[in-house]
Order: structure tokens, then C-alpha cells, then sequence
């Protein structure tokens, strides 16, 4: 972590909403100043409950949250200096644009020229200067969330939520905002923690993803870290294409496990196994398997190709191996023809290192 230490921390929180089932458990998160963090997950895995009991919305059940060093559980929502930009969290239909942004100012009570100063330089930094006397009506769906984006930056929080900000926007529009997002976050350094279900989002904005299942964080890594190196098997799932093997360990020794798959033995990196009869999902990335290889790997395996299609820069192969049919490799098209084409017999070749031992759920 960069800068100051948890300018926003979480300890051991809990939350339930109905005094049985806990939808957050022992939450324990250190986010730096300055800092663009993601709760990823699945839809109902806590991350909305999360942003609420930040914002103040919300109380923990069990834990406190902590702001700057100090415990917020008794600062009402609107003295934490947080800002917001929630998916359903409209605009004020029936004023301008400038009376959009003028507003959390006024309950601040600040006055009309440094309003203006404010205002103008909020709108600029969406690219919206200009658009002060619109009403939202007048404006797109991008350019009206470009000002929820300005209103919650306008009044210099410490603190930005986004919980699915762009969710409502075309995809196209989605993928501008999230650089526009990112872009605007590098220049004023606000930290930002946000929400989203959708990990290309969150690959593309973020310094750290915490990915969240069922109340609990899964991991919480750099994007490269959460694709390369899942340390479970429901990261290794949700992040990315993966393919997986139901095995069985059969040793353990020197950084390197053998895994019974079937009637076949591959090797692979003990990442969440630790002796022999275990049982383990080994995950491997479609990129990190070759076909026909030139140089000797730790793993060559006989397969089928069973289905190929053209994408463009990559073509994506269908192999069966070792019982599993839907064995996924990448092939980028500017390589030499390895000979794909459906029905023949392939050799597939991956190092150890990149199959990794997970936990078998
Ligand atoms: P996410 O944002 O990841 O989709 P949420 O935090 O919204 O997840 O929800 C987590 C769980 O808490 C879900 O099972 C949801 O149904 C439940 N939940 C969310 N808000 C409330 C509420 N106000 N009252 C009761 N249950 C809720
Ligand atoms: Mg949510």
C-alpha cells in the first residue's frame, strides 16, 4: 500500500439484517489514501451492504469502521465528507445542472462565489462545462452520469462511492466512462472504493479488487495478481476464462505437486494442497497452455480438438484432455498455422507453474 496507511479501514465487520444470517463476515479491509478500490462479486454477496454501512446508511452489526483514524459509527451520514454516485441514485429532475452541483454546497453552506468557482471546476473536470443551465432531461444517459460523477466530487470529499455507476449505460458508453472515471481519479487523487459485478470493469479502473462470495472476501490483489495467481478456486472461476481438472494428490515435494487425473498424472503448483489424498481443482489459463510445443514443458498431454473459432486476433480451441472436453486454449493468429482444425489430434504442453492446485470446491 502506497502513502498513508487504511485511510478508510474496516474491523471485523459484520452485518445482518435480519439478526440471523450475516450477508458481510469479518470483513477486515485496509484501503491507502488516494487509493481505487473494487468490491467485485456476484450479485447478493454483500457489496452494496458494504458501501452503505461506509456511507453511513448502513450500521455494522458487529466491527467498526474507521476514517481517517477515527471510528465513524456515530457520524451521520452527511458529516463524513463522502460523495456518492449510485446507479439509481438520480439526478434532481426538476433543477439544472448547476443546481445539481450547487447543492451539496449549499447544505454545506458555502458561499455563492466559491459555489461557482466549485461548480465550474467540477464541470470541467467531466468535460461538461458549458451545460450548467440544462436540465437533466436535456442530457444523454452518459452526460447525466457525468454529473451525478461531478456532483459527488464537487464539494472535495475524501471520500468517493460508486456502486454501479455505469451499469445503465451501453457498453460502449461504459468502457469511455470507466477511462473517463479512471482518468479523473489519477488527476485529483480522491480514494475511491466501487462497486460492480462486472470484472472487466474492475480489471480496467482498479489499483486493488477485493472480490467478494456470500459476505466474505475471496482475495484481495492487484488485477494482474487476481488473473495470474487465484488462490482460490472461486477466484480462479470468476476472474477471467479457466480451465480446470477434478484431481487427486498423490505427493508433494520441492514447490511441485502430482495430481491423478482420470487414469493420467500431470504436475502442477501446490497452491492450496499440502499432502498426498487430497483432493483439488487444478486451474490452468487458457493462454498458459500451448499447442504442439517446440520446447519441452513439464506437462505434455495428448487431446482432441473438438471446436475452433476465429475471433479476430485469437482463435479459440476446443480440445478434449484428459476427460475434459471443454479444455479452452487461446491461439493468437499471428503464430505460424499449428494445424488446428477440428478433429485432429494435438499435443498440449503447460509448465507446472502455470497449473495451479486449488481447492477442490
Ligand atoms: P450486492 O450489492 O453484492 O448485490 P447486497 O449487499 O445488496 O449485495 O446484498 C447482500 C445480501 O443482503 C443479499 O442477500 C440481500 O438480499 C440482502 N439485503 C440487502 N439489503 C437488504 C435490506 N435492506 N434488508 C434485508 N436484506 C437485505
Ligand atoms: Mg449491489
Amino acid at each position: 500500500m502506497s502513502k498513508k496507511n487504511a485511510f478508510v479501514k474496516f474491523e471485523k465487520v459484520d452485518k445482518s439484517y435480519d439478526g440471523k444470517l450475516l450477508v458481510v463476515k469479518d470483513l477486515n479491509l485496509d484501503i491507502a489514501e488516494g487509493e481505487f478500490i473494487t468490491m467485485l462479486g456476484p450479485s447478493g454477496s454483500g457489496k452494496t451492504t458494504c458501501l452503505m454501512m461506509l456511507a453511513g446508511f448502513e450500521t455494522p452489526t458487529n466491527g467498526e469502521i474507521f476514517l481517517d483514524s477515527n471510528p465513524i459509527s456515530n457520524i451521520p451520514p452527511h458529516k463524513r465528507g463522502i460523495g456518492m454516485v449510485f446507479q439509481n441514485y438520480a439526478l434532481f429532475p426538476h433543477m439544472t445542472v448547476y443546481e445539481n452541483l450547487a447543492f451539496p454546497l449549499k447544505v454545506r453552506k458555502i458561499s455563492k462565489d466559491d459555489i461557482d468557482k466549485k461548480v465550474d471546476k467540477a464541470l470541467s473536470m467531466v468535460s461538461l462545462s458549458g451545460f450548467e443551465n440544462r436540465m437533466p432531461g436535456q442530457l444523454s444517459g452518459g452526460q447525466q452520469q457525468r454529473v451525478a460523477v461531478a456532483r459527488a466530487l464537487v464539494f472535495d470529499p475524501a471520500v468517493v462511492l460508486m456502486d454501479e455507476p455505469l451499469g445503465a449505460l451501453d457498453k460502449n458508453l461504459r468502457e469511455s466512462m470507466q477511462y473517463e472515471i479512471k482518468h479523473i481519479h489519477e488527476s485529483i487523487g480522491v480514494t475511491v472504493v466501487y462497486v460492480t459485478h462486472d470484472q472487466s470493469e474492475a480489471l480496467t479502473m482498479s489499483n486493488r479488487i477485493a472480490v467478494f462470495n456470500d459476505g466474505k472476501v475471496q482475495q484481495l490483489s492487484s488485477p494482474d495478481k487476481l488473473y495470474e495467481e487465484p488462490e482460490n478456486s472461486f477466484v480462479a472461476e470468476f476472474i477471467g476464462e479457466n480451465n480446470r481438472f477434478d484431481g487427486e494428490v498423490l505427493d508433494v515435494s520441492n514447490g511441485v505437486c502430482k495430481v491423478k487425473i482420470g487414469q493420467s498424472e500431470i504436475l502442477a503448483n501446490p497452491i492450496s494442497v499440502k499432502s498426498k489424498g487430497e483432493k483439488t481443482k487444478v486451474s490452468i489459463r487458457p493462454e498458459r497452455a500451448l499447442i504442439n510445443p517446440k520446447d519441452k514443458m513439464d506437462n505434455n498431454q495428448k487431446g482432441k480438438i473438438e471446436e475452433v473459432i476465429y475471433h479476430g486476433d485469437h482463435t479459440r480451441v476446443r480440445i478434449n484432455l484428459l476427460g475434459n472436453s471443454d479444455f479452452i486454449l487461446k491461439v493468437p493468429n499471428s503464430s505460424q498455422n499449428l494445424d488446428i482444425k477440428l478433429g485432429n489430434d494435438i499435443s498440449i504442453g503447460w509448465n507446472s507453474q502455470d497449473a495451479r492446485a486449488l481447492d477442490p470446491k
